[in-house]
């Protein structure tokens, strides 16, 4: 006979532990599986293993989606701030890294223990290194087949994430489940991901691996500041993660170097108080050394400033905040942070998550067509759907 329980949630990371705790808290029967061996592996090993678990800014504006107004609901019953309270009641130290990104100061381990101690006072069962071989609507409910038997539930809630990092065992499953009962997936593509550069460009680029500066980047009217960093693959760092998210093959970049600097006057000024100085001189009290002395090698060879026109001066200055750069490519889901795009909005309801054909089945987190920028934003979506199903499931 399989077990009966009220409420199965697939997938132990974020979304799935927040949503059993509050579905155990309000007296149902949880049980949520994971294939994988430990529940929240993204947790840990996220924000360089000190888990940017929220942002203090955190709006809808920081968020993709076909329906940009879907994630409101959620975002607003459970907040940011009631995530931080949860941290404060647990002790957890934390702290405001960059642009509102909170931090835990000790081990993001502190998150994964405060989630799963607060499964288990709810009552939730943990069932790991199982796996779900079949499940199909049954009356009002569901059955589902699994490594460890069959199991009956009035809800189902597939927390399953996206497709990055396949390694850690992330799957399509979820998008599989949504398909199969009739809802819309958005296709997918990786996000916050590092871009690749043509051959000859990367070539040219080598010596700069390393090297990280402080960046605008533009594209279309999607603008952030934050380090770019150079790498023996391509670009990578805040602000190529977040723009990554937003581009798309064939897209240009634009990219402005030292973007508060206005590269010409300087030069120029710089001309007139001492025109024997190296351009690459001026231009290391501006940029990276490295980077100041490829640019200026390129543009101005072995010529010092007073040789250099006003002309030459200002390519100078596109080279440095007017760079047009177009990636070739991405480098996957093996590195990327998110999944973008995902089950498709339209078929769910954004107060509760649930489809809406389809009663008693929900999705959370990363498999919806729900994505946030670098900074804490995708673990409070995570929080904040897991919350909102957790209170109906
Ligand atoms: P996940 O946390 O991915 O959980 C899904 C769970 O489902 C996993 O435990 C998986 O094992 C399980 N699962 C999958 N398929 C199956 C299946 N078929 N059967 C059973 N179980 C299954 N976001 C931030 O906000 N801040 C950060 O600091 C941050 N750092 C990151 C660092 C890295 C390296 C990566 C990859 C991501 C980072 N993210 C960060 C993004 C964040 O981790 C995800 O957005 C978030 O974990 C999504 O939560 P989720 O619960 O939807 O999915």
């Amino acid at each position: 006979r399989p077990s009966a329980a009220d409420v199965v949630v697939i997938g132990a990371g974020a979304a799935g532990m927040m949503c059993a705790i509050e579905a155990g808290r309000r007296g149902r029967r949880v049980v949520l599986i994971d294939h994988a061996r430990a529940p929240g592996e993204k947790i840990r090993i996220s924000g360089g293993g000190r888990c940017n678990f929220t942002n203090l800014d955190a709006a809808p504006r920081n968020y993709l989606s076909a329906n940009a107004g879907f994630c409101i609901s959620a975002l607003k019953r459970f907040t940011q701030h009631d995530f931080v309270r949860r941290v404060e009641a647990r002790g957890i130290a934390y702290h405001e890294k960059t642009l509102g990104q909170l931090f835990c100061d000790g081990s993001s381990r502190q998150i994964v223990d405060m989630l799963t101690d607060e499964l288990r006072a709810a009552g939730a069962e943990l069932k790991l290194s199982t796996s779900v071989t079949g499940y199909e609507r049954t009356g009002d409910g569901f059955t589902l087949a699994t490594t460890e038997g069959a199991l009956t539930c009035r809800s189902l809630v597939i927390a399953t994430g996206g497709k990055s990092i396949p390694k850690m065992g992330a799957t399509g499953f979820g998008y599989e489940v949504a398909e199969r009962f009739g809802l819309k997936v958005q296709s997918t593509r990786p996000g916050l991901v590092p871009l690749t550069l043509d051959p000859a460009l990367l070539e040219r680029l080598a010596p700069l691996a390393g090297v990280g500066v402080e960046a605008r980047l533009r594209h279309g009217k999607t603008r952030f500041d934050e380090g770019l960093l150079f790498t023996h693959r391509g670009l990578s760092g805040p602000a190529v993660l977040q723009i990554s998210s937003y581009w798309r093959e064939g897209d240009e970049i634009e990219v402005a170097l030292a973007p508060s600097k206005d590269v010409f006057t300087h030069l120029r000024t710089a001309r007139a108080a001492n025109g024997r100085q190296a351009p690459a001189t001026v231009l290391a009290g501006l940029l990276p050394k490295r980077l100041a002395q490829m640019i200026a090698d390129r543009e101005a060879g072995a010529r010092n400033l007073a040789d250099l026109s006003d002309k030459v001066l200002q390519r100078i200055d596109g080279a440095v905040n007017g760079w047009k750069l177009k990636p070739t490519g991405s480098e996957g889901y093996r590195t990327a942070e998110v999944t973008l795009g995902g089950v498709d909005t339209d078929g769910l309801d954004s107060r509760t998550m649930q489809a809406r054909d389809v009663p008693g089945l929900y999705f959370i987190g990363e498999v919806v067509d729900v994505t946030g920028w670098l900074g804490g934003y995708n673990f409070q979506w995570a929080w904040s759907s897991g919350w909102v199903a957790g209170q109906c499931a």
